[in-house]
């Protein structure tokens, strides 16, 4: 498969050749634990990572493989990991990396999940995380310190549809020897390539957007394959001799792979976080409509977001393709397809308001999901953020007025008759 082809050929064809066993078109779901071994030879060669093959589908799997290759295309990098959701996608990503004592620099915007995460979670394996603003790039680098083992941020940011300059935090990881990872789950490789900004890996959940519809749960760590990890002894689980394979040392043996090599056999073997290939399958359906769905989210996104932006019931719309944003710059200069189809919106009259609103919506669903074909809405402050200080609600971009739209595929003039309604029941 050539990366000289446009995206949509790639998203349709990238890792998926008719069946060899049965010249099957549709990748099948290969829904198989085990693979039966030529002979004794075979497997031995199997298990020392002489020979790439097929062993136990906690490693890998022919359906999975698909997607994975299909991913490493659309992002441009060497090789790509599936996982059971984007959140293991991201421990899987700092995994190799890290070691007790080691920390990241992380953005302030970023999923709510990840917050808990990085802020809580990971410090139960002696591991933790800075957040600095990205916009302030001296807050950056006086956040690196020695034990700084990656920096991670999202190309655009949840709740507020917030955009990263991605070069510009690329060469402060470049200029501290250190990777960038950059969540690519609100832009998608159709919006934002970040390996072509500098990235080093990126991670998706692929939940959202990349399946599109609401039916998995999954995620994927892609390498640029563009780092050296042996310029330092930073990351020695990829430049030193690993003792469960007999010594190999994966940055020798794998070159740009060896990040993939090692998610596969370290961390998808000790940590299990396995995608399925049923949940493969519905990804790799999502993804060969990818090009077409990401252009209707965007287009009916800026619909929305200009039509409540000009409505005196709104206060304000954080969409960073409207001209009023602050980050509007930045986006046309990096994200020139769009801004996402993610952001908040304040209404006039508060929480009262903002939960009348969301009870009166008919086509917008209240959950706490986004990038589906269904537009959805969530009140934030009374959902994900009420044990939140009201203070501590406006820092992370979801205040009591706050509604949050993911906008989906429907009929844009039907999305805002059903705001247009909701808004007027709201302020009655
Ligand atoms: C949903 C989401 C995640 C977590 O993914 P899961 O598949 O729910 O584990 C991480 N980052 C972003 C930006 C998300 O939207």
């Amino acid at each position: 498969m050539s990366d000289k082809q446009g995206f949509d050929t790639l998203a349709i064809h990238a890792g998926a050749a008719a069946d060899p066993a049965t010249g099957a078109r549709q990748v099948p779901i290969y829904q198989t634990t085990a693979y039966a071994f030529r002979d004794a030879d075979h497997a031995a060669r199997l298990f020392n990572l002489q020979e790439v093959g097929y062993i136990y589908s906690r490693l890998t799997n022919p359906t999975v493989s698909a997607l994975q290759a299909r991913i490493a295309a659309l992002e441009g990098g060497a090789g790509a990991v599936c996982c059971s959701s984007g959140h293991a996608a991201q421990i899987m990503a700092l995994f190799p990396l890290m070691a007790p004592g080691r920390n990241i620099v992380a953005s302030t915007r970023l999923y709510g999940g990840t917050v808990t995460q990085f802020s809580q979670t990971i410090r139960r394996f002696g591991w933790s995380a800075t957040f600095v603003d990205f916009d302030d790039p001296d807050a950056l680098r006086a956040a690196i310190n020695e034990d700084t083992r990656a920096i991670f941020c999202e190309s655009i940011s949840n709740p507020g549809g917030y955009v990263t300059d991605i070069p510009a935090v690329a060469a402060i990881a470049d200029a501290a020897g250190i990777p960038l990872i950059v969540d690519n789950t609100l832009a998608t490789p159709w919006l934002c390539r970040p390996i072509e900004m500098g990235a080093t890996l990126v991670v998706h959940s692929l939940t959202k957007y990349m399946t599109g519809n609401g039916t998995v749960t999954g995620g994927v760590v892609v390498d640029s394959g563009k780092f050296d990890w042996s310029a330092s002894d930073r990351f020695p689980s990829l430049s030193a001799p690993e003792p469960a394979y007999h010594g190999l040392v994966f940055h020798q043996t794998f070159g740009a792979l060896a990040f993939t090599f090692h998610g596969i056999a370290v961390g998808l073997r000790d940590l299990g976080m396995t995608m399925n290939p049923q949940g493969a399958h519905y990804t790799l359906m999502g993804i060969e409509t990818l090009g077409l769905r990401m252009e209707r989210h965007v287009a009916n996104a800026l619909a929305v977001a200009r039509w409540l932006e000009n409505d005196p019931r709104v206060e304000y719309v954080t969409y960073a393709g409207l001209e009023s944003s602050p980050w509007n710059a930045t986006a046309k200069r990096l994200y020139p397809r769009g801004a996402g189809a993610l952001f908040t919106f304040a209404v006039k009259g508060g929480y009262e308001t903002a939960v009348k609103v969301v009870g009166a919506l008919k086509l917008f669903s209240h959950v706490a999901n986004l990038g589906d074909a269904r537009s959805l809405v969530i009140h934030s402050a009374s959902t994900t953020h009420r044990q939140l200080t009201e203070a501590q609600q406006r820092a992370a971009g979801a205040a009591p007025e706050i509604l949050r739209l993911s906008v989906g595929l429907e009929d844009v003039a039907d999305l805002i008759a059903d705001l247009d309604q909701a808004l007027a029941a709201a302020t009655a």
